[in-house]
């Protein structure tokens, strides 16, 4: 079943005709992946009015972009859009398949996997092409990191979180086609029909792109605690982190989350405090440039991976920081 299956798609979800970072991203990514593989990359596109917007995508690395343009497809919804990719991917037949491990593309990847009977990897951290050209997707499973592949079904497809690969520069001097493809929804029964879409602000500045980065976890015990974590970020100019616990226990929100069902983060300066390590958070974090663990327990696993550790109650040391900082600031 795998005979017949060429090229690299990236499914670019966009959002009121905007382009979703994590779509240009899984491009560089899939350039990288297509040319190890001699072969074509293609960008999938479904909208409303994104036709003239596709061009850009060859920029970015595309050989080639689908688009697929109709009112129906404005807004995302799970049975027109799992129709249309499902019956491109039958017809064009992609050898490899990425998708962002946005809300909705967590919804249609698996949607069109089990359509396909294919298999599907769900947030990748890694993505390597192996010594028999099949995509080897790297997820962490098992306290550790499982390599994946889909050795007998087409198109090998996998989910990757934004901000786990690097945005790529576009190069406006790249040549590539664009085609539009059209697929019939009449016929198609939208069981969930979208009535109104609200798209709420972020807080401050996203996760994903913050320069510092001060996290909390289970450690720091309450809100009290957490509100120590919240200074300390203030006066470092730094968005705040957590690990899982902070969230279970109501002191952070859900969009603050680090690691394997959260957040990847690659900010220059990662301060973890309160936290033990554990694989399912470190994921996270492994393109930090420098991380700074605060912990009281010196056995603690995070610092395996930390550049600076500091053993100690952080109720001690996290204060002092606050002034220390706050009087370099004031000094200039
Ligand atoms: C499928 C799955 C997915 C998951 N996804 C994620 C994820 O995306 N992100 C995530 O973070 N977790 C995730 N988890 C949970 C993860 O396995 C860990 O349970 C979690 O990361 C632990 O959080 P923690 O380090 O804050 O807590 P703990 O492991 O309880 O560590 C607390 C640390 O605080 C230290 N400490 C205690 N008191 C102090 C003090 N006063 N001063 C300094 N240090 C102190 C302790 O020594 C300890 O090392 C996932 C789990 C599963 C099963």
């Amino acid at each position: 079943m795998t005979e017949g299956y060429r090229g690299v798609w990236v499914f670019v979800e966009q959002k009121k005709g905007e382009f979703l970072p994590v779509g240009l991203q899984l491009l560089g990514k899939g350039r990288e992946i297509a040319d190890r593989l001699g072969e074509k990359l293609s960008a999938l596109v479904l909208g409303r009015d994104v036709k003239d917007k596709a061009k850009a995508l060859i920029g970015y690395g595309a050989d080639e972009v689908l688009v697929v343009d109709q009112p129906k497809l404005e807004d995302y919804q799970t049975d027109l859009y799992a129709h249309v990719v499902t019956e491109l991917v039958q017809k064009e037949r992609p050898s490899v398949f990425l998708l962002g491990a946005t809300y909705n593309g967590r919804d249609l990847a698996p949607t069109v996997a089990g359509r396909l009977e294919t298999g599907l990897s769900s947030d990748c951290t890694r993505l390597e092409i192996d010594e028999e050209g099949r995509l080897v997707q790297v997820v962490p499973a098992f306290r550790g990191m499982a390599s994946i592949l889909c050795p007998d079904r087409r198109p090998q497809m996998a989910t990757i979180r934004p901000g786990v690969f690097r945005l790529p520069a576009p190069d406006e001097s790249r040549t590539g086609t664009v085609r539009e493809v059209q697929v019939d929804l009449e016929t198609v029964e939208n069981r969930a029909e979208l009535v109104e879409l609200y798209l709420q602000e972020p807080e401050g500045k996203p996760l994903e792109e913050a320069e510092t980065v001060v996290a909390g976890g289970a450690g720091i015990g309450d809100l009290e605690g957490w509100k120590l974590i919240e200074d300390l970020a203030q006066v470092l100019g730094a968005a705040v982190g957590a690990t899982r616990p902070p969230l279970d226990e109501g002191w952070a929100r859900e969009d603050q989350m680090i690691g394997q069902s959260g957040k990847t983060v690659r900010p220059d300066l990662y301060i973890g405090i309160g936290i033990s390590g554990e694989t399912q958070h470190v994921v996270g974090i492994e393109d930090a440039k420098v991380v700074v663990a605060i912990n009281n327990d010196p056995g603690a696993p995070i610092f395996k991976v930390a550049d600076y550790g500091i053993v100690a109650d952080y109720r001690k040391v996290v204060p002092v920081l606050i002034e220390r900082f706050k009087k370099l600031k004031n000094t200039g």
